[in-house]
């Protein structure tokens, strides 16, 4: 079995962000050689997300407007999580209902996506590095 771990680095200059990374992975799965097997791909932050879906701009304004409804970041004196000293509690919120991290297959070198699925890197809480690990394993 062959395998190739990576880390990608973030640092979003807003709050919130989704970023298209699907060329990024393919890359990584070209480098790996590997033919069959899967990448995992998983934000390292409880602020952040991985998350498939379309890359057409006005869904993704729709999922902010949708989370903002969800989870507003403020009045930051809703959260009990923010009377530790922090303003975050919507990050972890919207991170939870984003997910944490997608696998997608990977047949014959290719990752092996449905229509239109593209793999995105969610930030609710940017302005600072993160880190995002892909594992791909296979042969
Ligand atoms: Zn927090």
């Amino acid at each position: 079995m062959k395998s190739l771990t990576e880390y990608l680095k973030f640092n979003i200059k807003t709050r919130r962000a989704s970023v298209n990374i699907t060329q990024q992975i393919e890359n990584l799965v070209k480098k790996s050689k590997i033919k069959e097997g899967l990448c995992l791909v998983n934000a390292m932050h409880i602020t952040a997300s991985v998350f498939i879906n379309d890359d057409e701009t006005g869904l993704h304004k729709d999922y902010e407007k949708w989370l903002e409804g969800l989870a507003p970041h403020s009045p930051t004196n809703q959260y009990e999580h923010n009377k530790t000293g922090e303003d975050n509690a919507d990050a972890h919120l919207k991170r939870q209902v984003m997910g944490r991290e997608v696998v997608v297959a990977i047949t014959n070198g290719k990752l092996d996506f449905g229509p239109w699925e593209q793999i995105f890197y969610g930030e609710f809480d940017g302005r600072r590095t993160k880190r995002v690990l892909v594992k791909i394993i296979g042969e």
